[in-house]
């Protein structure tokens, strides 16, 4: 379905359960606004969440415009790094198992017709734990509640899997042997290259935060162009708080989050899959990914780091955390001891105040949506957070209350990882 002079999209009522018919702003004159494009939906953010988000509205037959300052999966967006885990172990938050599964079952559909079904790598994910561990004790419920293929492995059989592993105070794992990585930024231009073919229109624009209230008809771009729609959806990730300070300044917090790459010997296997898969040491929190196409074994502390501007925030990595991941590197992993650090990243991730999404409509703008809050976690869930918003937008429905605006505290009290 293309543009029509009154188009009517289904969305929930503001705060309501039941879902109510409201008119898209399609072929109607905003006020002050003269030409630019009219779209159904306008997404603001090209990252994984607006690029899927984009993609599934696409597919729907709407006509949509995407928007991005940098560009899809750029250097500086929290989803601008190489590589991203997929697991499905989320301790007792069923929803994310869930929603985890469902992706990865998305992912691997859209790779496969695009003929780069890389962009996944079956890597598996082994989960360390130490004795009675509740979070990875209650993801072993969850996963086994939900069918997910797993093993319960104890220390002797971590020892006789992977020799390259010291586990240190480690006394047992889940190992999900189906889940793997994702290949970062490349991902998310693939989704943004497939939303094309469904007629999304991207854009590399950056727009100007729209102030006011009331039904927001265009945004402006810095470069002077206005992009008028009916919905508009600001999936901005660590910038939203920069789009919408007054609402949400003090309520998503982006961290600066140093990853580390270490080359192994050469002709060393051991840290390559199918050697090595990706690996969560909880207790230390610190996780990492085997060496994938020679970039170098990735570490990365999962604490969050001081706050960050994700526009001009210096990314090199600071001496004091090399020297920490170092020291826990060549207890954990001895052979890469004294391995080169041959490639980092600084990226950020945008914390809400417990690790929860936020995906709700703007309080005062019902025709805008606000998504983003990934939290560290967030990238392996593109795929159903663009389902979720655009059948939220399309169909209306209930909007899943722990991703609510309402929920997002300001003081930090971090409960999903
Ligand atoms: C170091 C690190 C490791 C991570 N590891 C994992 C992992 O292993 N697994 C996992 O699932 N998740 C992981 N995450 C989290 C995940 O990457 C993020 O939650 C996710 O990428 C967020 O996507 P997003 O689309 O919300 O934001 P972003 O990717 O930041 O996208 C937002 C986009 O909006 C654009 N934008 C902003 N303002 C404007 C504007 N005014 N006009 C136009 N465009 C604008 C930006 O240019 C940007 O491209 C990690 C994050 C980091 C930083």
């Amino acid at each position: 379905m293309k543009t029509t002079r009154r188009d009517f999209i289904r969305t929930s009522g503001a705060g309501a359960l039941g879902a109510t018919l409201v008119p898209a702003l399609v072929g109607s004159q905003a006020p002050g606004v003269s030409g630019g494009d009219v779209y159904d939906v306008a997404v603001v953010g090209a990252g994984v969440f607006g690029a899927w988000i984009a993609y599934c509205l696409g597919q729907k037959g709407r006509r949509v415009a995407l928007l991005d300052a940098y560009g899809p999966g750029n250097a500086r967006a929290s989803s601008g790094g190489q590589t991203r885990v997929i697991r499905m172990g989320y301790g007792d938050q069923e929803i994310y198992t869930r929603w985890s599964m469902h992706s990865l079952e998305l992912w691997k559909s859209l790779f496969g017709p695009l003929g780069r079904p890389s962009l996944f790598q079956e890597a598996g994910v082994l989960w360390m734990a130490r004795g009675e561990d509740p979070l990875t004790t209650k993801t072993l419920v969850t996963l086994q509640r939900l069918g997910v293929v797993h093993e319960r492995l104890s220390r002797a059989e971590l020892e006789r899997r992977w020799p390259q592993i010291d586990f240190g105070p480690n006394t047992w794992a889940i190992y999900e042997p189906d889940s793997g990585f994702l290949v970062g930024f490349h991902a998310v231009q693939a989704v943004v290259q497939l939303a094309e073919t469904t007629g999304v229109e991207y854009l590399q624009e950056a727009v100007v935060p729209p102030g006011g209230k009331g039904r927001l008809g265009s945004v402006v771009t810095r470069s002077g162009k206005t992009v008028r729609a009916g919905t508009f959806v600001f999936a901005c990730g660590p910038w939203l708080p920069k789009v919408f300070p007054d609402l949400l300044g003090e309520r998503i917090f982006p961290t600066r989050q140093e990853v580390f790459y270490f080359g192994p010997a050469p002709g060393d296997t051991r840290f390559r899959s199918p050697a090595m898969p990706v690996w969560v040491d909880f207790a230390e929190e610190i996780y990492g990914l085997p060496d994938f196409k020679g970039r170098g074994f990735k570490v990365a502390p999962d604490r969050h780091g001081p706050a960050f501007d994700p526009d001009t925030g210096t990314r090199v990595i600071t001496p004091e955390t090399l020297a920490t991941v170092r020291n826990f590197v060549a207890r954990r992993f001895p052979g890469l001891k004294d391995a080169p650090l041959v490639s980092s990243e600084v990226c950020q991730y945008e914390n809400t105040s417990n690790g929860d999404f936020l995906i709700d409509r703007h309080p005062e703008r019902d025709n805008v949506w606000l998504v983003g809050g990934g939290s560290g976690h967030g990238f392996k869930h593109g795929p159903a957070v663009g389902e979720y918003v655009a059948a939220r937008i399309l169909e209306g429905g209930k909007l899943e209350n722990r991703f609510s605006l309402a929920t997002k505290e300001k003081a930090q009290k971090r409960a999903v990882y």
